[in-house]
């Protein structure tokens, strides 16, 4: 049995009711470790914990909350191709998708450190003479982070980080399937000196822990990135407490495809942005939309690529993708699959289990075409190695049929026409867009969040993660 890895309750590492095995889902024979699971009990002590320590890590000054998110950033850097080993290990991701990973939570890490020096107010003339007004930013309190399994490191540092850059403590609930790169970053950020209580990390069930958490009423604000099922839940959790709610959530992401897109372009962001990372990111294009003077062009050149597309082991040299997550996730695939048959799309590449050295969940990547948007496999994310493609017949229509879903995360076009382009980015109703790049794939400065179905609450990351994590304060005085 290899070493049990604890919860952090209060700055001490402790056992939790059970123990759950991470596992592989490159090779189910491989354990990638033991995780204690927390109990409701495990919860209410770390909520605790993190609303003792809130009042101090509050009046904390901005050089030691730089030196310590510095600390972790250089630590994340330093150590990211053995995290990102763990990341693949324990999610699936390829090797340089998780070292990619596991860099860009150093690098978010580094943003918010300097964050942490650059915290101004206003002071704005008062509408009455002789009176001083100044507008300040305050922590929110004990903040409570629920995170999904499909970026296992990127996630918790885009929380953390600000969470703790502008002044707040921590309970911090991963996603079951990976405890590996949480608790490594959480095992980082104490060693880099965090105050004991500060971040407390409790690793466990959604419905035991993340009840918990949302049930307390001594947690200030919750974070949550994950389904919409759930994030409802969350949603309502919080307006029962009166409390600061932002939600991230599903995606449906369109890309269109106009006549005069460079192919080669195109094929590229449509296999990067629908497959890559199997298919398992809330960004991924999975609706690829299509004007009928390139659409055959295109969807040969597509599945041509496809059938290049080496799918095994996320840890072996070559491999362009990694395993589905799980067997509950590859079973929805398979689902959805089997929807799309019966709804009358043409399955034109892949969607087969295969089979590897190892035993793992390896689906090859799916490409739907002759579909239509009113079709559950175009409506409902899969969130799996599988795309369609919708014929349209100009961009008016491409238009369209991107903006009829119920979500709105990313948006992509690929054209080589600037009014098109630029109609589209004023036009889409998503909260990013991109032109002739894939729909996955954002910088890590500025701000990340969707519209509709896809978000709900202020935006994440950058200096946009301000209005979440501090709650405003205005002052008036008379000399
Ligand atoms: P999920 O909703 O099943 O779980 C997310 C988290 O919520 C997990 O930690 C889980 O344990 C917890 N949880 C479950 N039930 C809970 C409850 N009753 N109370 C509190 N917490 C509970 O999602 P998932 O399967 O881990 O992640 C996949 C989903 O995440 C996809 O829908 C994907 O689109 C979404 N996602 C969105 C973004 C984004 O930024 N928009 C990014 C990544 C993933």
């Amino acid at each position: 049995m290899s070493e049990l890895h604890h919860n952090l309750i209060g700055g001490e590492w402790t056992d939790g009711d059970d123990v759950i095995a991470n596992i592989n889902p490159s090779n189910t024979d491989d354990v990638v470790g033991e995780y204690a699971r927390a109990s409701e009990a495990d919860a209410a002590r770390a909520i605790a914990a993190a609303r003792d320590a809130a009042p101090a890590w509050a009046q904390s000054g901005p050089q030691q909350r730089h030196d310590i998110l510095k600390a972790a950033s250089d630590e994340i850097m330093t150590r990211r191709e053995e995290l990102g080993r763990l990341l693949a290990r324990e999610e699936g991701k390829t090797l340089p998708e998780g070292i990619g990973e596991a860099a860009r939570a150093g690098q978010i890490f580094g943003f918010f450190a300097g964050e942490c020096l650059r915290q101004a107010g206003d002071k704005i003339a008062s509408v009455r003479p002789g009176v001083d007004v100044e507008i300040t930013r305050e922590p929110v309190g004990a903040v409570g982070i629920i995170t999904p399994w499909n970026f296992p490191i990127a996630i918790p540092a885009w929380k953390i980080a600000p969470a703790l850059a502008y002044g707040n403590t921590v309970v911090f609930k991963p996603a079951e399937l990976v405890p590996g790169c949480a608790w490594a970053l959480v095992d980082i950020l104490k060693r880099a000196g965090l105050p004991d209580g500060v971040l407390n990390l409790v690793m466990g069930r959604g419905s035991v822990v993340g009840q918990a958490m949302l049930d307390s009423p001594d947690i200030d604000a919750i974070t949550f990135t994950g389904s919409v099922a759930t994030g409802k839940s969350v949603a309502a959790a919080c307006a029962e407490h009166m409390r600061k709610v932002q939600l991230e959530m599903g995606g449906k992401n369109p890309l269109v495809v106009l006549d005069d897109a460079a192919l080669d372009t195109a094929v590229e962001c449509a296999v990067n942005g629908a497959f890559f990372s199997t298919g398992q990111r809330c960004t991924a294009s999975s609706r690829l939309i299509v004007a009928d003077g390139i659409h055959d062009r295109f969807v040969a050149a597509v599945t041509e690529r496809l059938k290049g597309l080496v799918v095994d082991d996320a840890l072996k040299e070559g491999t362009h993708i990694g395993p589905v997550v799980d067997e509950n996730q590859l079973s929805q695939d398979e689902r959805y699959l089997a929807i799309g048959r019966e709804e009358g799309a043409t399955l034109a590449w892949g969607g087969e289990r295969l089979n590897r050295d190892t035993p793992g969940f390896y689906l090859q990547p799916a490409l739907f075409t002759e579909t239509s948007n009113d079709m559950r496999i175009n409506r409902e994310e899969i969130f799996g190695p599988v795309a369609s493609v919708v014929r349209v017949k100009d961009y008016d229509e491409a238009l369209a049929v991107a903006n009829d879903t119920a979500f709105g995360l990313s948006a992509g076009i690929c054209t080589a026409s600037l009014k098109h382009a630029s109609h589209f980015k004023r036009n889409s109703e998503a909260g990013m867009v991109m032109v002739n790049l894939p729909t996955a794939g954002v910088d890590y400065h500025v701000p990340f969040g969707g519209r509709k179905g896809s978000s709900y609450g202020p935006r994440e990351q950058g200096r946009y993660a301000a209005e979440f994590y501090t709650t405003v304060k205005t002052a008036y005085t008379l000399p």
